[in-house]
């Protein structure tokens, strides 16, 4: 007999708890099963499986209550081996969410715990000889069995002769018909074969250096400007690795604007990299995922999920862009980092984690240059270009010389003089939908979602108005809700509008739009950047994911539109945002042979942030905002704990978060802000309030914040989320 430990997520506790099943067989741990919990149909998670020479009554006796039998076993192996299982009982209990959830962020939906398989594997039915030989065929019979012997093999849709002189030469037994499996392919690439370049000798110092303890956990950071060859780099170190024998987890935030590492890797490695994101199909992902834990690849590239790669024998993890806000989890539980993953993994494999960026977080910076990671600085871009000289144009004057436009005259010359070249321009214009605000100019009423508090912004395309927080939309009548006045006053230019203006204003513009309602679709971003790349239109205008990753030869203008709006935010990081967006903005002009510049429009043109910027300077920023943080206790001279409080009733928020905020202030050790209402005081019908607090030692927290967790689990009134580094301040 076997006692057999099961995890089973109960809505009702929130969290999961484990309950003893038997089992006559012997079962694999960490497998599914189907189990009858409260007379109900679950499935559950095997943690444990212990043999035992007792009986059903004698271990029901011993136990003290009575015992049933695992109905039927799911999955024929492990899910997760022990590492993984192992992360995600950590990740569990660090960020006080259930060990179900952690599992089933690991996993591809097709085999998270609560679903039962729904994508099958895919076969390709291929046709073969058989030994023996054939006598008295027809001619065009005897030109298909020879066809197949010559082949060897052949995929039966490759078969040049008809369905019956196949199933003909199958009856007769000459040929055999095979069913094998395939993987979908996931992001095919057109394989260039472009050589590895030389190295220059600071990448090589750092290649060598790096492999020199690559059988220790340690974290490198390389601080490298946009085109200093990091990309290079990495493919370097991951030659390397996969040459010892061993694998690697290459990280990028958000592939689907980064296609490039990816067709980098292909390219290099060819059917050795698996790729992993979110916009894959489930039937690709998988399959990507079965040959990763069929440990068929050298290589696993793909965005925050590809940490948990089931990989046996990883020997490296890259993180490009390491300062990226995707890299954490904050939407749903677990709340996670994929740092603190990553570093999980690089001591469980004893292996370096390499960290890469132009500008790295100022926590990791600073890390770097207390000597806790190693770092490398590379300096000059390869193609030995200075990077792209910024102008800054003050917005004030351009009111002053009323110019109510939202393109300055520099900004509007520019863009003219560069598509008369024939070349093509980026904007940055952080603002989706047409127009953010509207407002009834007889009655005043500004229409505003119903759920959240925030006004609704017009989608011209669809003609509708939308909260950009929860799901409310609406068609938009052309008039006022409250007194039907059709005058109203469309106000805060989105990408929608700004496209128009552009197209009536330049002459010969044509303009691609880059944000999340027009890439929506599977694969939008591609076609969108194909479109762009075929120089199909000009000027491409977007929101901040136009300034991550993306490569074009003939652009040689970057103009951003409203340069504050970051600076603006009531956050912390704010300067580091707005530092952040601009250079890497700015990375995108002048990539090849063509020099570009930059401009950037802006209300308060002396901000510090703009002074460093101006230079490319990092080290100047890095110094000026250490000097803040130090000054206003911020990371990362303490770490941060958010809780946020919502309720339906505005009153429990309030009053259970002044509750919560006392309780935290009576210990020692934390410095507590708030509560205080969210910048968005209600999403979603519920009203938020939030705390913010400040710690040295986990330590002390940790307890602190379990017993509120553990208190609110099971309010059906008030919900408590604890996040830990949070990103987010709304
Ligand atoms: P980053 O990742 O820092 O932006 P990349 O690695 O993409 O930079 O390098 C920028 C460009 O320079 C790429 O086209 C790359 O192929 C090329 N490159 C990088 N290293 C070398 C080298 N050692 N020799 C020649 N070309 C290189
Ligand atoms: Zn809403
Ligand atoms: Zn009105």
């Amino acid at each position: 007999m076997h006692l057999v430990k099961v995890l089973v997520e109960m809505p009702a506790l929130a969290l999961d708890q484990e309950f003893d099943y038997l089992s006559v067989k012997e079962i694999p741990p960490r497998v599914r099963v189907n189990i009858l919990f409260n007379r109900r149909n679950v499935i559950g998670y095997v943690t444990k499986v212990e043999k035992t020479d007792l009986t059903k009554g004698e271990l029901e006796a011993r136990l003290g209550y009575r015992l049933s039998y695992i109905k039927n076993v799911i999955d024929e192996s492990p899910l997760l081996n022990e590492e993984l299982e192992t992360i995600a009982f950590n990740l569990a209990r660090q960020s006080f969410s259930s060990k179900i959830a952690c599992i089933q962020t690991m996993l591809p939906k097709q085999l998270k715990p609560a679903t039962v398989q729904a994508v099958g594997k895919k076969y390709q039915l291929y046709l073969s000889v058989s030994a023996k030989l054939p006598e008295r065929l027809t001619k065009r019979q005897q030109e298909g069995y020879e066809f197949v012997r010559d082949k060897g093999k052949v995929k039966l849709t490759d078969f040049p002769y008809s369905k019956a002189i196949v199933d003909k030469l199958i009856a007769l037994e000459l040929l055999v018909k095979t069913r094998e499996e395939i993987y979908r392919e996931a992001m095919a690439v057109k394989l260039e074969g472009i050589p590895a370049p030389e190295l220059n000798p600071d990448q090589a110092k750092i290649v060598k250096a790096i492999m020199l303890k690559k059988d220790t956990s340690f974290t490198a950071l390389i601080h490298g400007v946009t085109g200093s060859g990091k990309t290079e780099v990495y493919l370097s170190l991951a030659a390397a690795t996969i040459k010892s024998g061993r694998q690697v987890i290459m990280l990028v935030p958000e592939i689907a604007l980064t296609p490039m590492m990816v067709k980098a890797f292909k390219n290099r490695f060819g059917d050795t990299v698996a790729v992993i994101h979110s916009r894959l199909s489930s039937g690709q992902r998988y399959d990507e995922y079965r040959r990763i834990s069929n440990q068929e690849v050298d290589i696993v590239v793909g965005a925050r999920s590809a940490i948990f790669a089931p990989l046996a024998n990883v020997g490296l993890i890259v993180m490009d862009e390491e300062h990226d806000s995707s890299y954490k989890q904050d939407a749903k539980s677990p709340r996670y980092g994929t740092l603190n993953v990553a570093k999980m993994r690089s001591r469980f494999h004893g292996c370096p984690l390499v960290l890469g960026s132009a500008t790295p977080s100022l926590e990791s910076y600073a890390r770097a240059k207390n000597g806790v990671y190693d770092l490398y600085e590379l300096t000059n871009r390869i193609n030995g270009r200075d990077l792209p000289h910024i102008t800054m144009v003050d917005m004030k004057k351009e009111l002053k010389n009323q110019n109510y436009s939202i393109f300055s005259q520099l900004l509007k010359d520019k863009i003219q003089a560069t598509i008369a070249k024939g070349q093509q321009v980026i904007l940055l214009l952080n603002k989706r939908g047409y127009a953010t605000a509207i407002q009834c100019l007889e009655c005043g009423h500004v229409i505003k979602c119903p759920h959240c508090d925030v006004s609704l912004t017009y989608h011209k395309d669809q003609n509708k108005l939308k909260c950009h927080y929860c799901d409310y939309q609406v068609d938009f009548t052309g008039r006022c809700p409250d007194c039907h006045s059709p005058a109203l006053k469309l106000t805060g230019e989105g990408t929608q509008k700004v496209a128009e203006l552009i197209e009536a204003e330049f002459e010969g513009a044509k303009v691609l739009r880059f944000d999340v309602d027009s890439t929506r679709n599977k694969d939008g971003h591609q076609k969108i950047l194909e479109q762009f790349e075929n120089k199909e239109a000009n000027i491409l205008l977007g929101t901040q994911m136009i300034a991550k990753g993306l490569d074009f030869k003939d652009v040689t203008l970057v103009g951003v539109l409203n340069g504050d709006a970051a600076l603006n935010l009531p956050d912390f990081r704010a300067n580091e945002r707005c530092f952040v967006l601009l250079e890497q903005v700015s990375g995108r002009a002048g990539r090849d042979s063509l020099e570009g510049e930059v401009i950037i429009q802006s209300y308060d043109i002396d901000h510090p942030v703009y002074k460093a910027l101006l230079n490319h300077d990092y080290h100047q920023f890095f110094v000026q905002e250490m000097r803040i943080r130090k000054m206003a206790n911020y990371p990362p001279f303490v770490h941060l704990a958010s809780v946020l409080v919502t309720s339906k009733s505005e009153k429990n928020a309030a009053t259970q978060s002044q509750l919560i905020a006392n309780y935290l202030k009576k210990t020692s050790g934390l410095e507590v802000l708030g509560p205080a209402p969210s910048l968005i005081h209600r999403i979603e019908d519920h009203y938020r309030y939030w705390i913010m607090v400040k710690f040295k030692d986990s330590k002390v927290i940790y307890p602190c914040l379990q017993n509120v967790v553990a208190k609110y689990l099971n309010d059906r009134f008030v919900q408590v989320v604890v996040d830990f580094n949070p990103y987010n301040q709304i």
